[in-house]
């Protein structure tokens, strides 16, 4: 199983995309290797099937070039952080073993977010513990079992908003990020197709949806006094060690 530098615990297919798709863009110009864990198939999604979320989840991930997406499939709109979330977490980050995870925001209107988030960084943690879920013919020894911890935590935003303590500068990927929403024709904007002059609306499927999204980061660039930006929480602290990055240097 490869690993990757940077994973996505994504409640649903298109969260990654939506809440860190700029990020993950830029990362996938720098080289770095990207995964995409979705926990649930988005069956609750008052749009769209399952076959259909699953086939925008594919064009989507061709387009950003991830190297791993799996799908857990855990029940759409019942997560809470329990034992078997978090167990599927843990799992997941001994296998991929990422540098840096990018997990929901721990509050969040969506409850299916807020568990994610906070299963997330629990299992991060976790997933160090080396006597933590060994139930294997070969322990903790079986290469999938190995415990870990990534480097660092970040959690993103979903529809409300939240005080970011990073912003990652987007300007020069934001179109690109559009596109990967648009891959989810279902989900995102007024769509077309089968069913779509009857289909129920929602803010989701608002043909202001895109000028929305734009204004949003708009919103978190103006705060970084760049053109768009993406936001990010932290619970534990960053650390620091090439001091130029804090005299406006770029990250190496
Ligand atoms: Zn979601």
């Amino acid at each position: 199983m490869p690993a990757v530098d940077i994973l996505v615990f994504a409640p649903h297919p298109d969260d990654a995309e939506l809440c860190c798709g700029g990020l993950l863009l830029k990362a996938r110009q720098a080289g770095l290797r990207v995964g995409v864990v979705d926990v649930t198939r988005g069956e609750m999604a008052t749009r769209g099937t399952v076959a259909t979320r699953r086939r925008e989840a594919a064009a989507a991930s061709r387009l950003l070039g991830v190297h791993v997406r799996e799908n857990l499939g855990l029940p759409d709109g019942r997560l809470h952080d329990n034992e078997t979330l978090r167990q599927a977490l843990i799992r997941a980050l001994r296998r991929y073993r990422p540098s840096l995870l990018l997990t929901p925001h721990w509050e969040d209107q969506h409850p299916d977010h807020a568990a994610v988030g906070q299963a997330g960084l629990y299992a991060a943690w976790l997933a160090g513990a080396p006597k933590y879920d060994p139930r294997s013919a070969r322990g903790v020894a079986s290469p999938e079992r190995l415990p870990y911890r990534p480097r660092q935590v970040l959690h993103y935003n979903n529809r409300y908003g939240i005080q970011a303590d990073i912003i990652v500068d987007i300007s020069d990927v934001f179109e690109q990020k559009l596109e990967l929403a648009r891959c989810y024709k279902t989900q995102f904007g007024p769509g077309g197709g089968k069913g779509a002059a009857t289909a129920l609306r929602t803010r989701l499927s608002d043909v202001r949806f895109f000028d929305w999204l734009r204004g949003l980061h708009a919103f978190y660039g103006y705060q970084a006094g760049v053109r768009y930006g993406e936001p990010y929480c932290v619970k534990a602290p960053l650390c620091v060690e090439d001091v130029a990055l804090l005299c406006g240097g770029r990250l190496r």
